[in-house]
């Protein structure tokens, strides 16, 4: 339920309402929007809930939420969520983009990659230090010897870290060196995973799994945002289907159809998205123009001897491109720049 209260109610009544709700054994989140604030209330509903909250000082009403899921809806949050990591700020008309390689594979790659994409106006750094890998025998990432490398990256250009975690444990040594948490494609379903990253406090990027629809992708958000965590930033990455001339087939109806529903920021990686680079600046482009909060954008020194998705991967050069011709798209559809 929402408990909508009304726009010159006070601290006080917001923090009554807060301890009510909680008496009732729901959790409450407190969302301050720029006219009023409201107060939703999550968990099993009992009788007369409605009926009780609607009594108290400063509620204007009390509605049902009718998304299944709660926090990430709409209808609690009608105005975007901005996140922020670092001087990256994505969502609410601003638009950004996370470029970086696949894996970090030694310390001057990714400086070498920071400077390239900072040059070319991107306002943060990727790069797996875990890799989610099909295969046992492909290369797994650096760990932490790869999150230092990272680290340095950001050192030397003031570039904001995003990178995967791939399970719960490791949330505490990616949180010593992440601006964001990156939960990837594989893991949009591990539960725990999403409630470790959520009480971490960092911002989460949270993409779609390959066969998972966009109510899972929301229900998936719901799991981080009941953590008291509010900076989540959604990403389409493609999903399966019987196509086989793309990696996965990238659908932008996604961006469309979840600003219809959540406040969060939507960013698209049709790196992942297609499976092909020289197919990759051109589907930036649309998703801009579908809407899109921001990208992720795999981007190697020398895709050809990459350790992972080097066959996705733009070089300086052709990421330099693609970002002037995303400028004017973006201008176009009204987006502002950032970084
Ligand atoms: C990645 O970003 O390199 C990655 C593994 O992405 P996804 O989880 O979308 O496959
Ligand atoms: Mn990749």
């Amino acid at each position: 339920m929402i408990v909508v209260m009304n726009s010159g109610a006070t601290q006080a009544q917001v923090q009554h309402m807060v301890e009510r709700v909680e008496g009732l054994g729901l959790k409450a989140h407190v969302i301050v929007g720029t006219e009023r604030t409201v107060i939703a209330a999550i968990g099993e509903k009992r009788e007369q809930t409605k009926e009780s909250l609607e009594l108290g000082p400063g509620v204007e009403k009390v509605v049902p939420i009718l998304a299944p899921y709660k926090v990430a809806s709409r209808e609690v949050k009608p105005e975007p969520t901005v996140v922020q990591v670092g001087s990256l700020s994505v969502g609410g008309g601003r638009w950004g983009v996370i470029a970086g390689p696949c894996s970090v594979e030694t310390e001057s790659q990714i400086i070498e990659t920071a400077r390239a994409v900072k040059k070319a106006g991107a306002a943060a750094l990727r790069g797996g230090a875990f890799k989610p890998r099909t295969s046992p025998y492909s290369f797994q990432g650096l760990k932490e010897e790869g999150l230092r490398y990272l680290a340095a990256a950001r050192q030397e250009t003031g570039l904001a870290v995003v990178t995967e975690v791939m399970s719960p444990e490791d949330v505490p040594l990616l949180a010593k060196y992440a601006d964001c948490l990156q939960i990837g494609a594989r893991n949009m379903q591990n539960y725990r995973l999403l409630e470790a990253a959520g009480g971490s406090g960092l911002p989460v990027l949270l993409k779609r799994g390959p066969s998972a629809t966009l109510e899972e992708l929301l229900l998936a958000a719901e799991y981080v945002l009941n953590e008291g965590n509010p900076h989540v930033i959604l990403c389409e990455r493609g999903i399966r289907t019987f196509e086989t001339h793309t990696r996965f087939t990238l659908p932008l109806a996604t961006v469309v159809y979840l600003h219809q529903r959540t406040h969060l920021p939507v960013m698209v990686d049709p790196s992942h998205g297609t499976g092909h680079a020289d197919l990759v600046p051109d589907m930036a482009l649309a998703s801009l123009a579908a809407g899109a909060d921001g990208l992720i954008i795999e981007v190697h020194p020398d895709p050809e001897r990459a350790l992972s998705d080097g066959y996705q991967s733009l070089n300086f050069a052709q990421f330099e491109r693609m970002m002037q011709r995303c400028r004017r798209v973006a201008e176009a559809v009204g987006l502002s720049a950032n970084g």
